[in-house]
């Protein structure tokens, strides 16, 4: 099986945000644990940015300005780094730092490319410690919380099984702090839509992540057919009993059987959209419902600078969206192909805004 074993901040550091070397030795055990049994597995860890505040002791208090915030993940990553290399050697094992930023996953060549660096490590017995390269990523469009980048890990290596290690037991029936008979979830499907509800808002201190962003992250995975489990990153065994499905072992998130391929989830979840179009509820039918390709016909509005190649939202009237595509038109001369029949284009432009083979429908049908 591969796994992919994601540990929060608040699981890796301590009270004064430095690098927990007990917690860091516990969860390497359990990933030892894990290879022993014969599977592969990928961690992704948070906690530079935290171990790097807490190294430089900042006059003030941790900055909030995300600037400083970057430089100092610089300090904490390689901090971290140290005493992952340091379990992983005493059991035998090498480990190996990957860094990835959004752009990583937005361009396909890359894509494929961090692809085939992760599977030869793996090939090799190494344990890849994936962490998002916060120090140079784009502010604008880094991923923040480390959730979303384990999810879409875990779609890029086709994993069986995505572990979120958190400081509680899983998703709880209600907020532990106002009812004192909130209860573990032990199951959910990915499609639950009143998730939300309990999931809550944003996690701790140091991290950045929360029950929501962990939900959001299970349902990533499950579009292409990994199960999730979330889970309390302190409890004994946790990575073997996830991978057994051991009851109680925390949340388990159900994928829904239909499984996106590689390329689709690439689409659905790694590409950044560029704009967004607007359709009428023929072209929605026909896009749910029928497998078509998206013509200009059914398109009545249209946002965002984007080019052909560009990946856009495809919205109803309602504001919904329900798919998104890699566009063949470009946006600039929207004028010229919205709302027209085929026939009645230019004949430099494309007949289909996206194709069926670049179109991925995220409602069920
Ligand atoms: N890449 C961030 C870090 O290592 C992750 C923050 C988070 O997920 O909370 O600090």
């Amino acid at each position: 099986m591969i796994v992919v074993a994601k540990i929060g901040t608040s699981s890796v550091t301590d009270a004064e945000g430095l690098v927990d070397h007990d917690a860091v030795g516990k969860f390497c055990r359990d990933v030892v644990q894990l290879r022993g049994a014969g599977h592969r597995v990928v961690v992704v860890t948070s906690g530079a940015v935290t171990a790097g505040v807490a190294a430089l002791r900042p006059a003030g208090g941790r900055p909030q300005d995300p600037l400083t915030l970057q430089a100092l993940s610089a300090i904490g990553q390689h901090r971290l780094m140290r005493v992952y290399d340091d379990h992983f050697a005493a059991a035998g094992l090498l480990s190996a730092q990957v860094l990835l930023a959004p752009l990583d996953f937005g361009e396909r060549r890359q894509y494929l490319h961090a692809r085939e660096t992760l599977a030869r490590l793996l090939e090799l017995g190494v344990v890849p410690v994936v962490n998002e390269n916060d120090a140079v990523a784009d502010d604008e469009i880094r991923f923040g919380d480390n959730d979303r980048l384990a999810a879409l890990v875990a779609n890029l290596l086709g994993a069986d099984l995505l572990v979120l290690l958190t400081d509680t037991a899983g998703l709880l029936s209600a907020d532990p702090r106002l009812d004192a008979h909130a209860s573990l979830v032990e199951q959910v499907q990915a499609a639950d839509a009143e998730l939300e509800a309990v999931a809550g808002g944003p996690g701790s201190p140091g991290g950045s992540g929360g029950m929501a962003s962990k939900l959001a992250a299970a349902r990533m995975a499950a579009w292409s057919g990994v199960r999730a489990v979330i889970a309390a990153a302190r409890r004994p065994d946790v990575l073997v009993d996830a991978v057994a499905g051991r009851a109680g072992v925390g949340t388990v998130v159900v994928p829904a059987p239909r499984r996106l391929g590689a390329r689709r989830c690439w689409i659905a979840f790694a590409l950044a959209p560029a704009g967004r179009v607007v359709v009428d509820a023929g072209a929605r039918r026909a896009l749910v419902q029928g497998e078509a390709s998206l013509l200009p016909a059914g398109v009545v509005a249209a946002s965002g600078d984007f080019g052909p190649d560009d990946a856009v939202e495809i919205a109803d009237q309602a504001g919904e969206v329900f798919a998104k595509g890699i566009c063949r038109l470009p946006g600039a001369r929207r004028h010229e192909w919205m709302g027209r029949r085929t026939a009645d284009l230019p004949p430099d432009l494309s007949a289909e805004v996206v194709h069926r083979d670049d179109l991925v429908v995220l409602v069920p049908s």
